[in-house]
């Protein structure tokens, strides 16, 4: 009997009506056709921001562990609901915590990765005829704690249950019918596409397309499971992202071309100034972020003028308190003058593997943003894709600018 892994998204879960009308009949009407299912839920449309929000109204300043624990009941709600609706259908289902499931995490709260799957209770739940409902986003340490995974990690769930379950493939139901060449919210001409290789979607996702979560594609990469994204809510065709796409579904001429456009806007950016342009500089003050957790993304050093140089990088914006507070003692210490921050920068980049390699890529978006009176801040590029940052407030015209020069819309 062939297993199958889904998601339902925080829209997809977002009232009663729809728990019952849409994702617990999607899952029955699965079930009919003779496959075994678990299925993986969001919480229910901004449960998590809410709950972040009430947290605050305690305190500034929430300790990691209680969040944790507060943010996981989100999705144990949506669970328990969705198999409270398949049971009064008369599908038999039970619904499971992360932990219950099997996903045990590493100690890093608000972040933490999954360390082990053990889907014991899963597969004897199945084997005795259940359809299995799994609260996302949420795991368990050794010591018992609970865990998240990080905002928008259901997708990483769902992906690494059809990996630890061989199941054939995990299937994303979301609020689009699938993966567009830029945002369809931002871009209304934005194309869907058929398929897409996971080292672009990995790249779009990682630089801000927030209709997938970027661990869940690089667990796909890895355990090789094709991952196929579609609407809740239309049974429209969605887009597979897997491994075999040679030509990334395009013509075999046409490999070069930029696949989609994603932006960002959880850019915060750092520079020190005066920094003495001597070795291990660098070393002294990145290693102390990555040993915290934090993740530095673009990193420019200008040359150096009298041995003195700047150093600007950026990180997101909910890192950039912590980021400063290891920063600036530092800049002290190797006496850098002056530490600078701001947050009213964003990313947009263009995607497409191959792209590097073909000549005139780089060019082309420079002059498209600046036909679009957009200045560009600091750029950074990967084999298949290139990013500007830019102003903030900018990101509407510039994704659309960039949309329409490189002609993504329909073909
Ligand atoms: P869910 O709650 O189902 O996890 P998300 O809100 O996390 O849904 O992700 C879906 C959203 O991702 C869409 O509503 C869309 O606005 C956004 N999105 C951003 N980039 C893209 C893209 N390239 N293709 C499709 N959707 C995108
Ligand atoms: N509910 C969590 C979030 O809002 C996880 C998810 O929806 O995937 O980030
Ligand atoms: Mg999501």
């Amino acid at each position: 009997m062939p297993l199958i892994v889904q998601k339902y998204g925080g829209t997809s879960v977002g009232t009663a009506e729809r728990i019952r009308n849409v994702v617990a009949r999607r899952i029955a009407r699965r079930a009919d056709a003779g496959d075994q299912l678990v299925a993986v839920v969001s919480a229910m449309g901004d449960t998590t921001d809410e709950l972040i929000a009430l947290a605050r109204q305690m305190t500034g300043d929430p300790e990691p562990r209680e969040l944790d624990l507060l943010l996981s009941t989100g999705e144990i709600v949506s669970a328990a609901l969705v198999s409270l609706a398949l049971n009064d259908m008369g599908y038999p289902a039970v619904a499971l915590s992360g932990a219950q499931a099997g996903i045990r995490t590493d100690t890093r709260h608000g972040k933490a990765r999954i360390a082990g799957l053990d889907p014991k209770r899963i597969r004897s739940e199945l084997d005795a005829g259940k359809i299995v409902i799994v609260a996302g986003f949420q795991g368990i340490t050794e010591e018992m704690e609970v865990t998240t995974l990080g905002r928008g990690a259901s997708d990483t769930t769902a992906v690494a249950l059809a990996a630890a379950l061989k199941a054939g493939r995990a299937e994303i139901y979301t609020d689009v019918e699938g993966i567009y060449t830029a945002d369809p919210r931002l871009v209304p001409e934005a194309r869907k596409l058929n398929e897409i290789s996971y080292e672009e979607m990995l790249e779009l996702a990682s630089y801000g397309a927030k209709v997938m979560h970027p661990r869940a594609v690089e667990l796909g990469a890895v355990y090789r499971v094709p991952i196929y994204v579609a609407s809740s809510f239309s049974e429209a065709p969605g887009t597979l992202i897997h491994g075999d796409t040679a030509t990334g579904g395009r013509g075999m001429e046409q490999r070069n071309k930029v696949m989609g456009i994603a932006q960002d806007t959880d850019v915060a950016r750092i520079t020190i100034r005066g920094v003495p342009d001597r070795p291990g500089i660098a070393a002294t003050l990145f290693e102390p972020l990555g040993e915290n957790g934090i993740s530095v993304d673009t990193i420019v050093q200008n040359a150096s003028v009298e041995r003195l140089t700047d150093l600007t990088f950026t990180v997101s914006r909910s890192d950039l308190e912590r980021a400063l507070e290891i920063v600036r003692p530092i800049a002290q210490q190797i006496e850098a003058p002056q530490v600078l921050a701001d947050t009213h920068l964003a990313k947009v980049s263009i995607v497409g593997a191959g792209m590097t390699s073909g000549p005139g890529y780089a060019g082309r978006m420079f002059r498209a943003l600046f036909e679009a009176r957009i200045n560009i801040e600091l750029i950074t590029t990967s084999e298949i894709r290139i990013t500007c940052l830019i102003d903030e407030k900018q990101v509407p015209d510039a994704v659309r600018a960039l949309h329409k020069a490189f002609a993504l819309a329909a073909e």
